[in-house]
């Protein structure tokens, strides 16, 4: 349960201050795509994201994107917001990925953070890999059916303080899950 945990949380990656990234040492983050950059198989940024996007641009803060979505969705979107650095297929959880993403941003585990908006992907694969996570909100609810399943287990898993009742029901749903 401790790698499902996000070490942040904001509502928006733009609420991200880039001058304390900066302080904090930061030089590096491996970012999701679908409904934490943009809205899922969206290439729209909100001018927002855009300024925040120039503003690490302008501090040195290297940024890679991390996807699963495909090689076609991906490539386009980080030459359209002019994203040098991204992964598709990655498969997070698996840290294969999160390691390339630091080797291709010459950082560290101690100065790169994850963004993004999923815990069994963006926060587990990050946790895993040693490196500072950050949840944001999915920007919308609308996206791919099986992570719509995912959430319903995600929302379970983020209640901060769970009452025992609340508690025995998740291992009993978990137990269900198992069986054939
Ligand atoms: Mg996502």
């Amino acid at each position: 349960m401790r790698l499902l945990k996000p070490a942040q949380r904001v509502e928006a990656v733009h609420e991200l201050n880039v001058s304390e990234l900066t302080a904090r040492g930061i030089q590096g983050i491996i970012i999701d795509l679908d409904n934490t950059l943009t809205e899922w198989n969206e290439y729209h940024l909100c001018p927002k994201v855009h300024q925040w996007l120039s503003d690490l641009e302008v501090q040195g803060i290297k940024v890679c994107i991390l996807s699963n979505n495909k090689e076609k969705r991906v490539q386009p979107f980080a030459a359209g917001c002019r994203i040098p650095y991204y992964i598709s297929g990655a498969r997070k959880p698996r840290r294969k990925g999160f390691i390339r993403a630091m080797q291709i941003m010459g950082t560290t585990p101690e100065n790169t953070i994850v963004i993004g908006d999923q815990i069994f992907t963006d926060v587990l694969g990050g946790n895993r890999s040693g490196i500072h996570t950050v949840l944001v909100n999915p920007i919308s609810r609308r996206e791919f059916f099986g992570t719509r399943m995912v959430r319903r287990i995600e929302r379970i898993v983020l209640r901060e303080k769970k009452p025992r009742s609340e508690r025995k029901k998740f291992f009993v749903f978990k137990r269900r899950e198992g069986q054939p």
